[in-house]
Order: structure tokens, then sequence, then C-alpha cells
């Protein structure tokens, strides 16, 4: 069985879907790995790397399972056989017109996105491991635009207050923005609608803001608010984060466009020089006045919105997300190193998009 490693080719697309470590890993099992060439340049990755580690520079797109990072682009659906196995961040509950083409060429995708989150699958969980990354540098892109120091420092000239962030939405990349904003000595505050994070909140050493407001959903997931519950959670919002200087947001809900908590008042209520960190820009924005993918400043407050934080930090992004993959396709070779995909398996079945009633061979 051939595994193809593809060059990306979204603008500013840095990660690569499988680093040289791994491909050691996989040859073991009896998988010949073919990498395009220059596909982990931009992760710090030369074609040498790979190649002493085992695999061949050559057409990857030719292969039996072909490994991506971003969804295929229409021309490179065209690029793929009939009967490939395609893994990857395939966004299926938003790209329906993308995962539809997947089917009518043929194509078995499996969706990153799609792996059910049960403990058997946390090592294959790529949302969390780029949430992990995405948060962490939403922080240090943070701290860079603030005009002041995030610790506190008491020096001779006098003495600074540490920054105050809050951040919205506790799930992984909440907690790591959390976790990372604290590591840089500012106070950190987390919020969510998810009752349960907040002893996770507090073991980051961070505060958690009550509003008073419950929403959990299917799966554990937060649920979209009513009407209602939203006017309240943002008027108390807007009087919260006066207190601030950086507010992080992450919020998101499966499938939907992410909710509104920083609306125009909020902004104007903070104090010039804050910063607001959206990270929900690709699905809407979880500010009023984000513009997905530029900054902003409106009334003397910056308004980032970053569209792919993890490749901006493409070498552990990319060392993380290859460990994902490589577990996932653990599950579905057998020990000849054979395809054999059981659609029994709850995570092979729930990660499936497109092919899933196609002959196996
Ligand atoms: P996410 O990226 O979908 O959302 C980010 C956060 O935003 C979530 O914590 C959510 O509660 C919050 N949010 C949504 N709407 C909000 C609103 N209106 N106001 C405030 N906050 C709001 O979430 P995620 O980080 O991918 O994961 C969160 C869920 O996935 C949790 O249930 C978590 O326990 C679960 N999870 C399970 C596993 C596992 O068991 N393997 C691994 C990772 C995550």
């Amino acid at each position: 069985l051939t595994i193809g490693v593809v060059k990306e080719t979204k603008p500013d697309e840095r990660r690569v879907a499988l680093v040289p470590k791994l491909v050691e890993r996989l040859t073991r099992r009896g998988l010949r790995v073919v990498v395009e060439p220059g596909a982990g340049a931009a992760a710090q990755l030369s074609d040498e790397l790979f190649t002493d580690a085992g695999a061949t520079v050559g057409d990857a797109w030719n292969a039996d399972v072909v490994l991506k990072v971003a969804p295929p682009t229409t021309s490179e659906i065209e690029r793929l056989s009939r009967g490939t196995v395609l893994i990857g961040f395939l966004a299926p509950l938003t790209n329906v017109e993308e995962v539809a083409a997947l089917k009518q060429a043929g194509i078995r995708a499996f969706a990153v996105e799609s792996i059910p989150r049960i403990s058997r699958a946390q090592a294959m969980d790529a949302l969390s491991s780029q949430a992990n990354v995405a948060g962490y540098r939403a922080v240090l892109l943070a701290a860079q635009r603030l005009p002041k120091f995030f610790p506190m420092l008491t020096t001779a000239a006098g003495t600074v207050p540490p920054a105050k962030a809050l951040v919205l939405g506790a799930g992984v990349a909440g907690l790591q923005a959390l976790a990372t904003a604290k590591r840089l000595g500012a106070q950190p505050t987390g919020y969510d609608v998810r009752p349960e994070v907040a002893e996770q909140v507090k073991s980051v050493g961070a505060q958690w803001l009550d509003l008073g407001i419950e929403a959990v959903g299917e799966g554990g997931y937060a649920r979209e608010l009513t009407e209602d519950e939203r006017a309240e959670q943002q008027r108390r919002l807007t009087e919260a984060i006066t207190e601030f200087d950086v507010v992080i947001t992450t919020a998101l809900v499966p499938g939907r466009k992410a909710p509104t908590l920083v609306t125009a008042d909020a902004v104007r209520g903070m104090r010039p020089g804050s910063v607001v960190v959206d990270m929900a820009g690709e699905s809407g924005g979880n500010c009023e006045l984000t513009e997905p993918g530029t900054d902003v400043v409106v009334h003397d407050v910056t308004i980032c919105s970053p569209l792919n934080l993890p490749a901006e930090m493409p070498v552990h992004a990319s060392e993380l997300y290859a460990r994902n993959l490589t577990e996932l396709l653990e599950l579905m070779v057998d020990s000849e190193g054979r395809l054999a995909l059981d659609f029994s398996d709850e995570i092979v079945a729930g990660a499936c998009v497109a092919g899933a009633d196609e002959e196996v061979n």
C-alpha cells in the first residue's frame, strides 16, 4: 500500500501531513511512503530528510492513500484517481459541495473533524492538537499587539501591573490560551457556557467568569443559545469586558456560524490600546467588528482575526498532526500492510464522509 504525502497549495498553509519520524513507523508496518517534492519545505522538512527516513520522492497524488492538511480544491480533487483513500481536514459540515465532488469522483474520504471524540480516538484528535497550537499562538499575537507588558514588573523606574486577559470559550484552544497567558505573567480569566469547564479553567491558574448562562448540547458540546439567552449574554459580557486589556475569543458551535460574544458596544467600552484576538474568524467571528483575515482598529482597540494560526507554527503543528494521522492509518491497515477498512469500527465509520459504500479491496 502506498501512502502519498502531497504539497499543500492553499496560500499560507505551511504544514505537511506527515513527518520523517513517522515515515519510519509506517514503513516498519510494510507501507510505502511517497512524498511530493518540497511537500515539507515550509515546515523545515527537506526531501532528503524524508528519503533518509525511508520515503521516496515522486507523484504522491497517485498513491493508494493520500494524506493532506487543508481540504482539497477542485483541481486537487481532479488529480485523485477513483478508489483513492483521502485523509485530512475536509470541513464536512460546511464544505458540502466539495464533499459531494469527492463522492462523485469515487474518492473514499475521511475527515479528521468527524473522528468521534471518544477516549480510544484521543491520539487521533487533530482538532485538539491543532487547537492547542492555535491557542498558544493567539496569546503571542495578543502580547505583541498590546502596547503594555503582560507580566507584573517591579523596577527602579516603577511598578507595572499585570495585563488582564479574558478568554471566551474554554475548549481546547481556550484552555491553552489561558495557560499560555498565565505563563507569560498575565492574569487570565476564562468563560464558557459549559459549566463543567470551570474546574479545568481553575486548574491552569486562571479565574472563572460566571455569567449564569449554561448551554450544553449534544455530545458535551455547547448548543446554540436562544435569542433571549444571547441578548443576556452579550449584555453581561459587555459589562465584564471593560476590565480587560486582552480578549481572546474561541467560541464555536459545530456546523453553525460562530456566536457573537463581543458586540461593537463592548469594543467601545474597552480601554484604548486593548486587543481582541478573534479565533473564530473562519466561522464568521465572535466579535461583531471582526474582519476575518485582517487586523482592524476601532475606537483605538485592535481586533485581529488570524485565519490559520496552526500554519504559523508548522514544525510542531505538522508533527502533532502527523501523529494523529498515523494513529488513524494504523487502524485502517492490517498486519501485512494492506488496506483493511472496518466500517463496524465507530472511528472508521464516523470519519468516513464519502465512499463508505464502495467495494473495499
Ligand atoms: P469548540 O472548538 O467547538 O468550541 C470552543 C469552546 O467554545 C467550547 O468550549 C464551547 O463550549 C465554547 N462555546 C460555544 N458557544 C459558546 C458561547 N455562546 N459562549 C461561550 N462559549 C461558547 O470546542 P473544542 O475545544 O473542540 O472541544 C470542546 C468539546 O469537545 C468538549 O465537550 C470537550 O470535552 C470535548 N473534547 C473531548 C475530547 C475527548 O474526549 N477525546 C477531546 C477534545 C475535546
